[in-house]
């Protein structure tokens, strides 16, 4: 048996599959830290009404643990929160958890991670695998006057449910993925909604169809045809990657057609329809796919406001108009600091080097999991990596079946040390950037997908190509030590 010690930091999606993983693989010293109470990540933090994922469930699942029960073709968050639990349940993830406890230090000292919770507990590791989420911390907009509201505000990750909708004038700030469930969950609860559209999104249609019992039973008699209904969900979204990362391609122009044909046949008004046409391609900003927001937005008391805010007054919001826009509950769903990774966990590397050294100007690492000077620290759904409209948790399972790889040869005796090579990393960031001009992320719009200098912070080849680049690690990548 092996004799790594393993921490996992985070019980999230990804963080449960580490420890279920390493279970498999043998390894028995593994910790999983979670700060909060609960194992899920965002599917925990996230209770917003109208949460749902827009990756259909049955990819959006463990191919290890697929479910027969989805309730529909994008299951709403609470379920999906459900499922993960009893993931880790069954699993037996949860006699590794420790919940409620920080980590706020990672620290290498002779050959091994010197790990410290918020508690102050210590322990002590030969391999942290990272899997501290991407869309976590929530990102406040810097609006004068925000915390002179006299009402509710809440950003739309922290969702207050002390607050009464019913009959409420709400605002929402912001029209990505969130706000755009949200709207449509509660617009027909509301008095008012008055949505505050900064830019404007393409909408892609989709319908939500619910799995009937009949189906679902069909599923529990026969396995393989869930299997089944995964491999052909995973192979068209592969199809998906290979279009987004050549902007050029014939299904972004039938993409960017359907999003074209859904607004100009789903809105009545010619003047609100204007004002809901963006000016960039589809698929540059993260595709928000909804069934109902046309015609949520077209609800008699819901109003697109298209003024800048101003500023946030006790009323209300103050538009550039000078009109007020009295409001009961102010929304923020404004997206969340997406390069934040680990942070704000202090790691110290090899030499004391740091990661905010490391990182001082933007998280990189290489194939997404690999710091150099930061031996044994392995990241999923890390810096750079594919998030666009993908499954995070397919992602996710080919970082861990890589991590594992290299966690064998670690535990093979040949040496005790391993992270990527700075000429490694230097090499995948040249190739990376370069290939990302060619994708429709960079065709002209702002969004969480880019970086400060605005290339795509995101894996910029096909999904086949991550694949295949996960199916067996290059060692010579790796700066190796005994
Ligand atoms: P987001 O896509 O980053 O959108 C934030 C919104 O807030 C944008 O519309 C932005 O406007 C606006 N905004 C930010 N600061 C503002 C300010 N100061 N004034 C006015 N508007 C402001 O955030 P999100 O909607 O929470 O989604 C984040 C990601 O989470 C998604 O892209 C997706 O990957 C994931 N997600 C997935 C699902 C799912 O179903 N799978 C659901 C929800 C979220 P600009 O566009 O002008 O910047």
């Amino acid at each position: 048996m092996p004799s790594l010690r393993f921490a996992v930091i985070g019980a999230g999606m990804a963080g449960i599959l580490s420890a279920v993983k390493l279970a498999e693989a043998g390894y028995d010293g593994v910790t999983v830290y979670e700060k909060a109470d609960r194992p899920g990540g965002t599917w925990r933090e996230n209770t917003y009404p109208g949460l749902a994922c827009d990756v259909p469930s049955h990819l959006y699942s463990y191919s290890f643990a697929l479910n027969p029960g989805w309730s529909h073709l994008f299951s709403p968050g609470p379920e999906i929160q459900s499922y993960l639990e009893d993931v880790a349940r069954r699993y037996g993830v949860e006699e590794m958890v420790r919940y409620g406890d920080e980590v706020v230090g990672l620290t290498w000292t002779d050959g091994r991670w010197q790990l410290e919770t918020a508690s102050g507990h210590r322990d002590e590791v030969d391999v942290v695998i990272a899997a501290t989420g991407v869309l976590h911390h929530p990102k406040m907009p810097v609006i004068d006057g925000l915390e002179s509201f006299a009402g509710r505000a809440f950003h739309s990750a922290r969702w207050d449910h002390s607050t009464e909708l019913e009959g409420a004038r709400v605002g929402i700030i912001g029209t990505g993925s969130t706000a755009v469930q949200i709207t449509s969950a509660i617009v027909d609860r509301v008095g008012s909604l008055s949505l505050f559209q900064r830019t404007a999104q393409w909408i892609a249609p989709a319908e939500n169809p619910p799995y009937p019992e009949e189906v679902r039973s069909g599923f529990r008699a026969d396995p393989a045809s869930l299997e089944e209904l995964h491999r052909t969900l995973s192979s068209l979204f592969e199809g998906f990657s290979a279009s987004v990362v050549n902007a050029e391609s014939a299904q972004m122009a039938t993409l960017a057609e359907a999003c074209r044909v859904n607004l100009e046949t789903s809105v009545v008004d010619p003047e609100l329809r204007a004002r809901l046409r963006p000016d960039y391609r589809a698929g540059c900003k993260r595709l928000v796919i909804s069934p109902d927001f046309y015609r949520a937005i077209q609800h008699p008391h819901a109003e697109l406001v298209t003024e800048a805010i101003d500023r946030i007054e006790p009323g209300g919001v103050r538009t550039a108009d000078g009109r007020l826009h009295e409001l009961d509950v102010l929304v923020l769903a404004t997206g969340f600091h997406v390069d934040a990774f680990l942070r704000p966990i202090e790691v110290s590397g090899r030499d004391g080097r740091t990661l905010a050294q490391a990182w001082a100007a933007r998280p990189e690492a290489y194939l997404a999991l690999s710091v150099p000077d930061f031996p044994n620290l392995f990241l999923v759904n890390g810096p750079n990596g594919p998030v666009g409209n993908f499954s995070l948790i397919e992602v996710a399972e080919l970082q861990v079946g890589y991590i594992l790889k290299l966690a064998a040869w670690l535990a093979g005796g040949t040496g005790r040390q391993l992270s990527a090579s700075h000429p490694a990393l230097e090499a995948f960031e040249a190739d990376r950037v370069a290939a990302a001009a060619n994708t429709v992320w960079a065709t002209g719009c702002r969004s969480w997908y880019l970086d400060d200098r605005g290339i795509p912070a995101v894996w910029p080849w096909t999904f086949t190509r991550f694949r295949q680049v996960m199916a067996e690690p290059d060692l010579d990548a790796y700066d190796r030590v005994g």
